[in-house]
C-alpha cells in the first residue's frame, strides 16, 4: 500500500513540475529550487505556428532521383511492391523495348508507373528497408489533407519523385549514410573493368 502511495506522489510530482514548466514564472521557482526543466507543455497555434519534428518523423514515401527526375534511382524490381503490409504499392514496369528487352537509358531499368495510395499506408517504412537501391525515403510532410480520397490521395510517380536534395534537408543524418554507401557501392563498381564490349555498369548513385 505504501509503495501505491509513494507511485501516486511521483506521478503528482510530474504533473506538477510540468505544470510550473509551461511558465515563465514556475521555471524561475524550479531555478530557484536548483532544478532542472524543460519549456513544459503548451499548446502549439497550428497553422499559424509549426512543431519541429526529430529527424527521424516519418509520413509518406517519396522516390528518390540524382540530379534530375528521369534519374530516378528505382529500378522497378517490385521487392516493396511485395512487402508493403497493406499493399498499397503499385508498380508496373521495368520499361521495355519492341523486343522485351529492359530499357536503360540512364543505365538501369525504370518503371513505367509507381503508385503509392497514401489514404492505405501506415507509414511502417518497411518498403525503405527492403529496397536494396536506397531508391525510397521516407517524407516528413504531413499536410496532405485532401476532399477527394480516389482522385488525390493516389500518388504517381511524378507526383513522388523527390531530388536527392530534398532528402539530404530533411533527413541529413540518414541521407549522408545513405550518400556514403552509394558512394561505395559506385567505388565498387568502377575498380570493376567490364568485359569486352559490355555497356559501362549502371550508376548506382549520386556519384553518377
Ligand atoms: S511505408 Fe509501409 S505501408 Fe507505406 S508504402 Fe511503405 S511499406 Fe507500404
Ligand atoms: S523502390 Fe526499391 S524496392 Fe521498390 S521497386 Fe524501386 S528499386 Fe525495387
Amino acid at each position: 500500500m505504501a509503495l501505491v502511495g509513494r507511485g501516486v506522489l511521483a506521478g503528482l510530482g510530474v504533473t506538477l513540475t510540468t505544470f510550473f514548466e509551461t511558465y515563465p514564472w514556475g521555471r524561475a521557482v524550479l531555478r530557484l529550487m536548483g532544478r532542472q526543466h524543460t519549456n513544459g507543455v503548451v499548446t502549439i497555434e497550428y497553422p499559424d505556428v509549426k512543431q519541429q519534428h526529430a529527424e527521424r518523423f516519418r509520413y509518406f514515401p517519396f522516390l528518390v532521383y540524382d540530379k534530375e527526375p528521369d534519374n530516378l534511382r528505382c529500378v522497378a524490381c517490385k521487392i516493396c511492391e511485395v512487402e508493403c503490409p497493406p499493399q498499397c504499392i503499385h508498380i508496373v514496369g521495368p520499361a521495355k523495348d519492341e523486343q522485351g528487352r529492359p530499357l536503360k537509358p540512364k543505365g538501369r531499368p525504370y518503371p513505367v508507373e509507381f503508385d503509392i495510395d497514401v489514404s492505405i499506408c501506415m507509414s511502417c517504412r518497411i518498403c525503405v528497408d527492403v529496397c536494396p537501391f536506397d531508391a525510397i525515403e521516407m517524407d516528413n510532410n504531413y499536410e496532405l489533407s485532401d476532399t477527394d480520397r480516389f482522385g488525390h490521395l493516389v500518388y504517381n510517380k511524378e507526383q513522388l519523385l523527390r531530388p536527392n536534395e530534398y532528402f539530404q534537408q530533411i533527413k541529413p543524418t540518414e541521407a549522408s549514410v545513405v550518400d556514403q554507401r552509394l558512394a561505395a557501392k559506385h567505388a565498387k563498381a568502377a575498380a570493376v573493368p567490364p568485359a569486352a564490349g559490355a555497356p559501362p555498369p549502371a550508376p548506382p548513385g549520386p556519384a553518377a
